[in-house]
């Protein structure tokens, strides 16, 4: 593959179809990118869900709900009761509170009216569901020399220190050689490693190197701040601080919406599809960005407002005669957002 990030569009899909490796698929699953904490992002995320919370999750729209909406929605009373009555004592200001419960009811996801006094009441209209079963994390490295291997091993243990996802996975491409050594002996035990055909035609193009452990989500994480090197002359001593199950469990919750709102396709939002260079190739099996200037599968970076070969979509392509309303790059949008729909399990 031309880039990480093609290798990464690949993984998504593969993950998409065919996920868990190895293994007969026996529950929905959500693939996004790019998502996680502000400390930790994941090149590929799959969500693991329960088949009845899902259909339920699907009451609340495609769009995410946020953690002030979580809040507001998860604690939502069966009967109308004012909102301070009814929820429990926030963290921050009550008048968030009070914003997220109009922002809830202008979305249609709970009940609202002026009751005594003048005061908000709410009730919910669904109980919102237990939806998300497992997370999994995947690095994407498709090319892994030893130096890198090393580097992504010391942040492999900071995603097991802190068991924020149930798994921990690296993916590297297929090659004729064996995966990188220092791979399968400096990376901590827990993270599995899988390699990946490029090609992508079924199931058994992925295969497992190494399984990995299931982490403990609901035991408190340590978040590694600094890890000495280890050189022979680093006195220096690891910092790290504890996060709560109850911060585990929220963060989760948050990231499992981002990426039930986002998918995977929404790499667009990043790149220049209204580029008259921009094109979708189907080839060999997931639509990929492929410059037509470049003649090159374009990564995101390339693909922006900086790109000096960027050309507007000619104004003809915008107007009648065009074969898809609104030119190419809406088109290629549309198309990417289409099969996220048929492809969100209901
Ligand atoms: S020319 Fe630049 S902006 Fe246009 S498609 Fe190619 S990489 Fe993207």
């Amino acid at each position: 593959m031309d880039s990480e990030f093609q290798f990464e569009l690949g993984v998504c899909q593969w993950a998409e179809q065919f996920w868990p490796p190895e293994r007969r698929r026996t529950k929905p699953v959500i693939v996004a990118r790019q998502l996680g904490t502000k400390r930790r992002r994941w090149d590929t995320l799959v969500i693991e869900c329960n088949a009845e919370g899902l259909r339920q999750r699907a009451n609340f729209g495609t769009k995410r709900l946020d953690s002030n909406l979580l809040h507001v929605v998860r604690n939502a009373p069966a009967s109308y009761e004012w909102y301070r009555d009814a929820l429990p004592e926030p963290s921050y200001p009550w008048r968030y509170v009070r914003d997220a419960v109009h922002q809830a009811a202008d979305r249609g996801l709970i009940k609202r009216r002026r009751g005594h006094g003048g005061r908000i009441e709410l009730k919910r209209k669904w109980t919102y569901p237990e939806w998300v079963e497992r997370i999994v994390a995947i690095e994407n490295k498709p090319d892994l020399d030893a130096s890198a291997a090393r580097d992504l091993a010391t942040q492999l243990e900071r995603d097991i220190a802190l068991s924020l996802a149930d798994e921990v996975w690296v993916a590297t491409a297929t090659t004729d050689d064996s995966v990188e050594p220092v791979l399968l002996t400096e990376r901590p035990q827990e993270a599995g490693i899988m390699t990946i055909d490029s090609g992508i035609r079924g199931k058994d193009s992925a295969a497992v190197v190494w399984h990995p452990s299931t982490l403990d989500v609901s035991a408190p994480g340590t978040r590694i701040l600094e890890q000495p090197t280890g050189g022979k002359y680093d006195a220096s001593a690891c910092r790290f601080e504890y996060v709560s199950p109850a911060w585990k469990a929220t963060k989760r919750l948050e990231i499992a919406e981002r990426a039930y709102e986002r998918g995977w396709r929404s790499y667009l939002s990043s790149m220049r599809p209204d580029c008259r260079y921009f094109e979708l190739r189907p080839e060999p099996d997931v639509p990929r960005p492929y410059c037509s200037a470049k003649a090159c599968y374009q990564t995101a970076r390339e693909c922006a407002g900086s790109c000096a070969a960027f050309e507007p979509e000619p104004p003809m392509w915008r107007q009648h005669g065009w074969p898809i309303t609104g030119g190419p790059g809406n088109g290629i949008k549309r198309l990417l957002s289409e099969q996220r729909e048929r492809q969100r399990p209901k």
